[in-house]
């Protein structure tokens, strides 16, 4: 064959994966992105996404960065590591995560994964099974309904209540759930909606996953980074009530996403996960996946157990004063309204009113006319299932947000519909 004309190849891309990761945070964001005015010389102003390691005020610990120096010059942790994780680092995470808890986790029950988002592939990958569904919150973190399509689990929706602080509609959890239903998930503190859930509500959402006989997931990748009214309580607290997963990571509370160092920990004091086979399902996963990289996880014990108060405290009130400018900011701009200040996590969602404007159709046209005009980047809200509402990262540079804010009220203002 000379020419490749009359050449015909058998191996093609896989389809379910253009079909399965349908719109994403990091697609909607990239085009974003690529839409910018590149002779506007303003500086980009970021509210899209949630990793704030780039920004100064935001640096990690010295501790944590020497945990990773100390374990890389032992030489100890040049090695492949066990498939669960190396010991050390599962025994560290137990006890962190068993401070806040009213039982204690063993090391048996923590798996190490490539950052929470590997731990979310575990859980669906192994609770996947022919006719099965799982309950999902709207709006949410839209990488739930990527890793369900892709396990062919059906996803259905529940809703987040904006006037009741974007609580659980458990009613809709009832209505929802049917003897296919495998699980729902929980985001707290909450991604997109920036909320923290009450020690009461948890017990309730406990209470409605048991009576159905379903599993709760409870993604708390922004765990303890709480700064309102309610405190940061685990859903493991009510392991006994329900089985519980609970998925987390050291990418937002040490703000080193990059180093893709994530858990998965079967809350379940009762041994019911180890009894209905979940647990030998997650053995099998990760013995066909990969895992961490070893210095990291020989990292874990050191950045665990140093990590001081100091450094935990002044995000937070970085944080805080963040949410509150970003908040008194908001109220600012007519065509936007936020029903609930944020009280944890990095975000924040706001109610779009396109009535008011005169050439934007949608969130979407907004945040793309906002890119061209302004070079400020905001999440469109139907990208979290939400159309017509934005999420807002306030987890920026102090004077990033308010210039931020200043561009977006410029940009309403120029687009207000004439009265
Ligand atoms: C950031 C995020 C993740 C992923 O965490 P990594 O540790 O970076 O993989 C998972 N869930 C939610 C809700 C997040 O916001």
């Amino acid at each position: 064959m000379e020419n490749g004309s009359s050449q015909s190849w058998r191996f093609r891309g896989n389809e379910e994966l253009n079909t399965a990761s349908g719109i994403t945070i990091r697609g909607v964001l990239t085009s974003l992105m690529q839409s910018l005015n590149q002779s506007d010389p303003r500086p980009t102003i970021p509210l899209g996404h949630g990793d704030p390691s780039v920004f100064p005020c935001f640096r990690t610990t010295p501790i944590a960065e020497d945990a990773i120096a100390d374990s890389v010059r032992s030489a100890k942790f040049n090695c492949y590591s066990p498939t669960v994780g190396i010991l050390p680092a599962r025994r560290a995470i137990a006890e962190y995560l068993s401070r806040d808890l009213p039982y204690q986790l063993s090391p048996d029950d923590v798996y190490l994964t490539l950052g929470c988002t590997q731990a979310i592939e575990v859980i669906l990958t192994v609770l996947a099974r022919p006719g099965a569904n799982i309950l999902l919150p709207t709006p949410g973190f839209p990488y739930y309904e990527a890793r369900a399509a892709f396990s062919h689990i059906e996803a259905r929706h529940f809703d987040l209540l904006p006037e009741k602080d974007w609580e659980v509609d458990l009613n809709s959890v009832e209505a929802l759930a049917d003897e296919n239903t495998v699980a729902m998930v929980i985001v707290n503190p909450g991604n997109p909606c920036g909320n923290v859930f009450t020690y009461q509500h948890l017990k309730k959402v406990a209470e409605t996953a048991r009576k159905l006989g379903i599993l709760v997931i409870a993604d708390e990748v922004y765990d303890h980074l709480a700064f309102g009214s309610n405190p940061f309580v685990p859903m493991g607290v009510f392991g006994s009530i329900v089985p519980v997963i609970t998925l987390g990571s050291i990418s937002k509370r040490w703000i080193v996403p990059g180093w893709r160092l994530g858990w998965l920990v079967t809350s379940d004091p009762n041994g019911i996960l180890r009894k209905s086979g979940i647990v030998d399902c997650i053995m099998g996963f990760l013995n066909i996946s990969s895992d961490p990289a070893t210095f990291i996880q020989g990292a874990v014990p050191q950045i665990l157990a140093k990590t001081n108060e100091e450094f935990f405290s002044r995000i937070i009130s970085v944080l805080r004063q963040a949410s509150d400018i970003c908040y008194d900011r908001v109220k600012e701009v007519s065509c936007i309204t936020c029903p609930h200040k944020p009280e944890g996590s990095m975000f924040v969602m706001v109610k779009l009113n396109v009535s008011l404007l005169e050439d934007i159709s949608d969130d979407m046209d907004f945040c793309l006319k906002l890119a061209i005009e302004e070079n400020v980047i905001v999440l469109p809200g139907v990208t979290v299932g939400l159309k017509n509402w934005l999420r807002i990262t306030f987890a920026v540079e102090p004077s990033y947000l308010e210039d931020g804010f200043a561009r977006i009220k410029a940009f309403c203002q120029r687009h207000a519909k004439k009265q």
